[in-house]
This record gives structure tokens, C-alpha cells and sequence, in this order.
């Protein structure tokens, strides 16, 4: 029987609560999950119920879940007609149905989250991503470990930290600046020192992850960058804007992404003067509805020692352990 089993895995990108779907032929033979469960689909003969069983709890029978094709029609039907912001509030609040929720492409150039969803071609349902069983083998390059997270989380001085600990396994990629160079300061070591000119070119040529301005000078991360990194056979820590995401998450890459996120307890959240932390939750929530289905693991920050600590043993496990990843990359 062994022999016979199914080999295709699934990582669902929507929550799915079978008890909510009037559209199951039989609820008490639904497969509830979540959006990040790995589900391995045993059954694909039927166009619209696959039959799938959730790969943590492992003697667990079989139960059905809508195909990937059932649900994309689903979404398309159902949402088509309301504006972005409102799908991606209602699939917030109808975590329960079977109903993903679908993000626009130009969303990762557009910072400002006003996304255009005119083109149907270049609109992205979020169902399910085959994926499968990847561990790093001995020669090969490390994978890219990106942090994102809200504000308030303090993504950089974590990345220094973990850095400065193990320099000869970990590294940042080195960015591009417009500002003079400082005394102290080594071409290629703190920055890579262009002219406007050179930057704007670069820019231009899409060699960057992500650019911005500060105090009227620019800086970027290029792609070269992190391959200079990775050719050290170091592993590289970047952190981004999570637009720079989807441009990041390729086969060369294989990116680990790990969304920072500061503890707010509960009962600080509620209280209104607290604004900021009011803002930092917010900002926690947004990025989870936006960019939750491409992160592989969370790190709720108590306090930085604590999350130094907890950055330092994910990265351990990934040289050693076996990760899901797309089945794309592991061809
Ligand atoms: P400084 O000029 O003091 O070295 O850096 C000033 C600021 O530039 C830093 O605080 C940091 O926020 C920003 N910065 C440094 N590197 C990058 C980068 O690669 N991309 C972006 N967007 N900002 C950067």
C-alpha cells in the first residue's frame, strides 16, 4: 500500500472550515485546515472534491477539500465585483468559508496598497502551492533568510546582532549608496559608493530588491549583492519591505522568510492611549493579511535577547533540517 501512496503536497494559502461550506457535499467528510498547513492530496479524481489529509497529524483519514480549480472559480464568482480593499477585509472576516483572497501583482510595486485588480490576467488566486520535501545539501548554497515584520520590531539591529555573533557563517548584503563616502568607511565593506547617475541606471535595469531615500541620498540592495554573499557560501540576511517578496522567492534563492512580529499583549493593545502600540498591531495585521501565505515561520519578539537567540537556532535548523518548499525549486 506503501507503494501506492500519494506523493503530491499541497501548503494551503486560505483557511478552510468545512461546517461553514454550504457548498460540500458532505460536511462531516470535510478536512478543516489552515492557511500554512501542508495537506497531502490523496485523491485527485474528482474534478471538484480532492480527497487530502493534513501531513501533522499523520493516521488521520482522508477527508475532502475543495480542488484548487473549484476554489479559484469560487473566488472569481464570488469576490469579482468588490473593490480590493473589501476582499481583502471579508476574507479576513470570513476566515472560516472557502473563500481565499486574491492580491493583485502590481501590489509589490505600488507601496502605497492602493492596487489596481483591472487586469484579471495578472491577478493571483491564493489556493494552494505544490510543494515538497527540501534540505540543503552539503555543497550547495545556502538559502537567503528574509526578515519582515512590522513596525516597531526593530529588524536590523536583530539581523547586526546574529551577524556580529558568527561573521564567518552569516552576512548582509552589501548596499548601494548615493552619500559620500566617510573617513572610516571601506568601498564594498559598509556600502558600495555610486554616483546618482549609476544608481538611477541601476534602478532602472531592475538590479535592486528594494531602494529608498533618506536625508535626501539613496540606498538599495542589489540582487548581485546577496549572490556575492551566497558565493562566500555564506548565508545571507536581508531585510526588506515584504513588496520585494515575490521578486525574491525563486529557485536561486530559495528564501526562508521569517515575519518579526513585537508582542502586544492583549490587554495594552485595547487601551487607547497607547497609540503607538495600537499602530505597531496594525501594521502586524496588514502585513499578516497581505504577505502571511509566503511566510514560513513567525517570531514574536518579547525582547531582543530573546529573539537573537530564537533568530540564532532557525538558522541552525535550516542548514540541517528539511523544509517545505515549492515544487519548483527543488527540481
Ligand atoms: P547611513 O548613511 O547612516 O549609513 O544610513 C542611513 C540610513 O540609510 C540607515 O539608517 C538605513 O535606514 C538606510 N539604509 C541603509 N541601507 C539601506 C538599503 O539598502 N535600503 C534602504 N532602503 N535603506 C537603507
Amino acid at each position: 500500500d506503501k507503494l501506492k501512496e500519494s506523493k503530491v503536497y499541497m501548503r494551503a494559502l486560505f483557511d478552510y472550515t468545512p461546517l461553514e461550506d454550504k457548498a460540500t457535499p458532505c460536511q462531516e467528510a470535510g478536512l478543516p485546515f489552515k492557511r500554512g498547513d501542508i495537506l497531502q492530496v490523496v485523491s485527485q479524481d474528482d474534478q471538484t472534491w480532492w480527497q487530502a489529509k493534513r501531513v501533522a497529524d499523520c493516521n488521520l483519514r482522508a477527508g475532502l477539500v475543495p480542488s484548487k480549480q473549484f476554489q479559484e472559480r469560487w473566488d472569481k464568482t464570488s469576490i469579482k465585483h468588490t473593490p480590493y480593499y473589501l476582499k481583502i477585509s471579508l476574507s479576513n472576516k470570513c476566515s472560516g468559508l472557502r473563500r481565499s483572497f486574491r492580491l493583485s501583482r502590481k501590489d509589490r510595486r505600488g507601496s502605497s496598497g492602493e492596487a489596481s485588480v483591472s487586469d484579471q490576467n495578472d491577478t493571483e488566486f491564493l489556493t494552494y502551492e505544490e510543494v515538497t520535501r527540501y534540505q540543503q545539501k552539503p555543497n550547495e548554497r545556502p538559502r537567503l533568510v528574509v526578515l519582515i515584520g512590522s513596525l516597531g520590531a526593530r529588524i536590523n539591529e536583530l539581523k547586526q546582532k546574529v551577524i556580529a555573533e558568527n561573521p564567518h557563517r552569516y552576512a548582509v548584503a552589501v548596499p548601494h549608496t548615493t552619500r559620500p563616502k566617510k573617513s572610516h568607511e571601506k568601498e564594498g565593506v559598509e556600502y558600495h559608493f555610486v554616483t546618482k547617475q549609476v544608481f538611477d541606471a541601476d534602478a532602472q535595469n531592475d538590479k535592486f530588491i528594494e531602494y529608498g531615500e533618506y536625508k535626501e541620498n539613496l540606498y538599495g540592495t542589489s540582487i548581485e549583492a546577496i549572490r556575492s554573499v551566497q558565493a562566500k557560501n555564506k548565508m545571507c540576511l536581508v531585510d526588506v519591505q515584504p513588496e520585494a517578496l515575490k521578486a525574491l522567492r525563486t529557485a536561486e534563492f530559495k528564501p526562508y522568510v521569517i515575519f518579526v512580529k513585537p508582542r502586544i499583549p492583549e490587554s495594552r493593545r485595547r487601551r487607547s492611549a497607547e497609540e503607538d502600540l495600537q499602530e505597531m498591531h496594525l501594521s502586524a495585521q496588514q502585513t499578516d493579511q497581505q504577505y502571511g501565505h509566503l511566510v514560513d515561520r513567525v517570531l514574536i519578539k518579547e525582547d531582543t535577547a530573546s529573539a537573537c537567540a530564537e533568530l540564532r537556532s532557525i538558522l541552525e535548523r535550516l542548514e540541517r533540517e528539511t523544509f517545505w518548499v515549492p515544487v519548483s525549486w527543488a527540481k
